[in-house]
């Protein structure tokens, strides 16, 4: 085959030869000779080889569903240079999976950042919502756009039966030719060449009959059924969406029923433009989700408040108080113990213990070494309440004021003034 390969020289003086793509072909000329399928179909064949292939091809706008939280996996285009946009996960440290939309062909081509990368969440949700609005007003409309795309694969269906008739009456004219081309002094040879063209009819005729049969199958078996399933999608769809128990992947197979694609475009807002399989059209802006960096920079007046508190409660008691008042953290999460460490510990507020121990407070091991006893003796002290502690933190740590003078001491002197009261009753009494 001319001109469809090239041939190099290879540095050990060896000639290598590659096939060429077809646009470099050097000839081409489609429909010269007669084909089994037309070179549009030959086209249509190889563009469907070429959407099937699950890769990373540039060519491909359209993907199939897969197992992932992101409803609109291989729908959404990007609104900046028209490419597929491919869904990626985070993992945030408390294990949940953040699911982005992201247009990589800046990066895979150029070696460039993204060009640009949109939470799924915000789109996703509001996608369904546009969903459940719009099925219940348009739900004609919609089931239609629907019955097309089924049309379109019974089409499909179709157009490959059709090709076993074409290609029964392809070597029925063959035959035909064959016979009629043969020179009739030859009886013998005329005689099994028109025996072949009988057959190549008879089978012609078979094939023309299975076509008809299968088609009009085809027609009512799937027709029915699926007519079926539009007609629920149109009128249970809002309650079928919402339902907890409904599972992703089944949402996401009803996203692809109704919706041809997504494009989105973030820039001040997400602008989202959806079309929808019959091809009508629907655009939404939402606001841009905030950022990790937004989240972690809560509320200011949070921050002061913790500061504040901390002078007084241990962060479990400060996470409490903060809730009671209805306050969030910047991810809109109530306060727990390790939140509040971890917003304090992030703000790079001092601990509590450490204020403690800045305002002269004692750990338990230093207390019962002054006092001459066990550190777990200072603990039940503080348990039966003769010994008030301050707790520092979720876990019970203790810290004591130091005693006012000498607690030895002053110990000694109560011991002398409980002497002294006693001698004082005595005396007293015996005054009396
Ligand atoms: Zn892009």
């Amino acid at each position: 085959m001319y001109g469809r390969t090239r041939s190099r020289r290879k540095p050990d003086g060896g000639v290598r030869t590659e096939p060429l793509p077809q646009q470099d072909w050097q000839v081409l000329i489609p429909d010269a000779h007669e084909g089994y399928i037309t070179w549009a179909q030959y086209e249509a064949n190889l563009q469907r080889l070429r959407e099937n292939a699950w890769a990373y091809g540039a060519d491909r706008h359209r993907g199939p569903p897969r197992e992932g939280p992101a409803l609109l996996q291989g729908l959404v285009l990007c609104g900046r240079c028209g490419a597929r946009m491919t869904v990626h996960y985070y993992v945030r440290s408390d294990g949940t999976k953040v699911p982005t939309y992201r247009c990589l062909t800046h990066r895979v081509f150029h070696g460039r950042p993204p060009c640009q990368s949109i939470h799924s969440k915000a789109v996703d949700e509001a996608i369904g919502n546009l969903l459940v609005e719009v099925l219940t007003p348009l739900d004609l409309e919609v089931a239609l756009a629907v019955g097309d795309e089924i049309e379109r694969r019974s089409e499909e269906l179709d157009r490959l039966r059709r090709q076993h008739v074409e290609r029964a009456r392809y070597e029925a004219e063959l035959a035909e030719r064959r016979y009629r081309q043969v020179d009739p002094n030859h009886r013998l040879v005329a005689d099994a060449l028109e025996a072949d063209w009988n057959d190549a009819l008879r089978r012609l005729t078979e094939a023309r009959e299975v076509y008809e049969r299968e088609r009009k199958a085809d027609l009512e078996g799937t027709d029915e059924a699926q007519k079926q399933e539009i007609l629920a999608l149109a009128t249970d769809f809002p309650r079928l969406w919402r339902d907890p128990r409904t599972p992703q992947r089944e949402k996401k197979r009803l996203a692809r029923l109704i919706i041809e694609n997504v494009t989105l475009i973030k820039g001040g807002a997400i602008e989202a433009h959806i079309r929808f399989k019959g091809g009508a059209t629907r655009s939404l802006a939402l606001p841009l989700p905030r950022s990790a960096a937004d989240l972690r920079r809560a509320d200011p007046a949070v921050r002061e408040r913790i500061d504040r508190m901390l002078d007084d409660y241990a962060e479990d008691e400060i996470a409490e108080r903060l809730n009671q008042e209805g306050l969030r953290t910047g991810a809109g999460l109530p306060f727990t113990l390790e939140r509040v460490r971890e917003f304090r510990c992030r703000h790079g507020i001092k601990s509590r213990y450490q204020r403690l121990r800045d305002r002269g407070l004692w750990t338990v091991a230093e207390l019962a070494a002054h006092l001459g006893i066990t550190p777990s003796a200072v603990l039940n002290r503080h348990a039966r309440g003769t010994l008030s502690g301050y707790r520092c933190d979720g876990r019970g740590q203790l810290l004591f004021e130091r005693p006012k003078n000498d607690e030895a001491s002053t110990q000694t002197s109560r011991r002398r003034k409980r002497k002294q009261s006693i001698r004082v009753q005595s005396t007293s009494g015996g005054a009396v």
